[in-house]
């Protein structure tokens, strides 16, 4: 279905990001990584999809780099015309407590960084007359919990860079949309897991029952194939429609 496209999707070393890119991979879309980490084995995964694969290593929080990824996107594998901005960290602590040093991270990652590959994706998107930019927002775009301002304040920030930018594009063949997941077994959710039985002295297995119990009424976590599977719907010909939604996949999280 993505033969001759490009896709480039930020922080896809691993979770959420490594399961897009292997999806789009195998619709046939050359792919750009990106991410820290386990780099080859990332490299390695995608590759034997068959597809096309380039990795930068740009720092989310650098503009300068993030322009430095998008040449080089452009020069090696033409593009991007599908870009997913999912790079993202967390950090739990009240206001009064919150890290001045987190918090600009946070906000530059999981915010000013999707405006930054947006605001030099989207010239070449609107003259090719096609381009799908998928951002992947969370439950917390949507809704908010106690410990987690900055990545709340990012994540509705990108909700409504969402729909503005969605409405600029409206009439160019470029749809702009979020996919706002609830708790998936990553290791960015694994971290808070470990935290929250190191905590209680609970078990890391009665912690978990516990972080779901709490949200995610299905009491299952999300899948990144789960997900990854609703960014290829995005990037089809029957989502040419959907424009600037923030499109829930929580197991019931925001529904209560
Ligand atoms: P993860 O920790 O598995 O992956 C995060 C990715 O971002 C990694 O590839 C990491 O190397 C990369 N990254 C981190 N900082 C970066 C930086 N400065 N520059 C470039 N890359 C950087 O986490 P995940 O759970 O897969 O999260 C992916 C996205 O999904 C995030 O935006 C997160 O907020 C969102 N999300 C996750 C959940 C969840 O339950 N896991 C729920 C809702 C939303």
């Amino acid at each position: 279905m993505l033969q001759g496209k490009t896709a480039l999707v930020t922080g896809s070393t691993s979770g959420i990001g490594l399961g897009m890119a292997l999806a789009l991979a195998k619709q046939g879309a050359k792919v750009m990584l990106n991410g820290f980490g386990d780099v080859d084995g990332a490299i390695a995964q995608v590759r034997a999809t068959g597809a096309e694969v380039a990795y930068h290593g740009a720092d989310m929080s650098k503009p300068a780099e993030i322009e430095a990824m998008m040449r080089e996107c452009s020069a090696k594998l033409g593009g991007p015309d599908i870009l997913v901005n999912n790079a993202g960290i967390q950090h739990v602590a009240t206001v009064e407590d919150f890290p001045v040093e987190r918090w600009d991270a946070i906000i530059a990652i999981n915010l000013s960084s999707a405006f930054h590959t947006m605001r030099l994706a989207l010239p070449a998107m609107k003259q090719r007359g096609w381009g799908r930019v998928i951002n992947i927002a969370s439950a917390h775009g949507l809704v908010a919990s106690a410990g987690k301002s900055a990545y709340v304040a990012a994540k509705h920030g990108i909700v409504g860079l969402t729909k503005a930018s969605a409405l600029e594009c409206a009439t160019s063949g470029v749809t702009v949309n979020a996919i706002c997941p609830g708790w998936v077994l990553t290791p960015l959710v694994q971290k808070q897991i470990d935290a929250r039985a190191a905590a209680a002295g609970i078990p890391v297995a009665e912690a978990e029952r516990a972080l779901l119990g709490e949200k995610q009424p299905s009491l299952r976590f999300t899948t990144p194939e789960q997900l990854a599977e609703l960014a290829v719907f995005l990037c089809s010909a029957a989502a040419g429609n959907v424009l600037g939604v923030a499109w829930a996949m929580d197991g019931g999280w925001t529904a209560q």
